[in-house]
């Protein structure tokens, strides 16, 4: 195989690194990725909607590492995923990986952690972001985390953001997340941060490749 010949993990990565599939459907989530990403030569898609990967990993990282390999290999793709969430001291971890489920709603969610919360002096949690890039085979490349450390306030502060975001507070910004512009919120927050550590060995994966494929015969 002229792969093999030439020495390369072409053999490995069947799809040329020009398309990475973002494995999720939230739109939001894709717009959020197509920002950071921007500048990396790259056509970012998102995944296939009729598929839905069942999140049943015990971390952060779990999560990430399953949903990129299960659409890696569903879409013949490389494949960005993440997996993030509110971790709160006094309730042992909790939300944690289950910080979409905690309740139906955004404000049933803040008011469900506020209940649980009453009272209890240590207000102490970090939001955890991690990220899982897979190739086209389900191999993962690079995983790293990203964390935020804050106080959960006893009432929401701040009108943007989503989730948890009003009751969020950051104690070095003075902020809670949903006072933040998303230029602070990129730089400090738990995604920005898990971006940061991705960005160096992603842009040398993707040279990599595009040195791998301009050394293909015949293409
Ligand atoms: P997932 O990463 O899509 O599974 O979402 C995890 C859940 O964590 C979201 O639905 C939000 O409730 C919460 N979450 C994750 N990141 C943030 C954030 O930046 N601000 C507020 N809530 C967040």
């Amino acid at each position: 195989m002229a792969a093999l010949d030439l020495g390369l993990d072409l053999a490995l990565d069947p799809a040329p690194f020009s398309r990475l599939v973002i494995a999720s459907t939230n739109a939001g989530k894709i717009r959020e990725f197509r920002q950071l990403l921007a500048g990396m030569g790259l056509v970012i898609a998102a995944q296939p909607g009729d598929l839905e990967v069942e999140e049943t990993g015990a971390t952060f990282a779990e999560n990430a590492r399953l949903k990129a390999i299960t659409v890696a290999r569903h879409s013949g793709s490389w494949t960005l995923a993440d997996d993030s969430g509110l971790s709160v001291a006094a309730l042992n971890g909790a939300p944690g990986v289950h910080s979409a489920r905690y309740a139906a709603t955004d404000p049933a969610r803040i008011s469900r952690l506020l209940h649980e919360l009453a009272g209890s002096s240590d207000r102490t949690a970090r939001f955890s972001a991690a990220l899982a890039l897979a190739d086209p085979n389900g191999n993962v490349r690079i995983e790293v985390e990203g964390l935020c450390a804050g106080v959960i306030l006893e009432a929401p502060r701040g009108e943007g953001g989503f989730g948890y975001d009003p009751v969020f507070f950051v104690p070095e910004t003075g902020l809670t997340y949903a006072e933040m512009d998303q230029t602070l919120k990129g730089r400090i927050g738990h995604r920005g941060r898990a971006f940061a550590q991705l960005e160096a060995p992603l842009r040398e994966l993707l040279a990599a490749n595009q040195v791998a494929a301009a050394q293909l015969p015949c293409r």
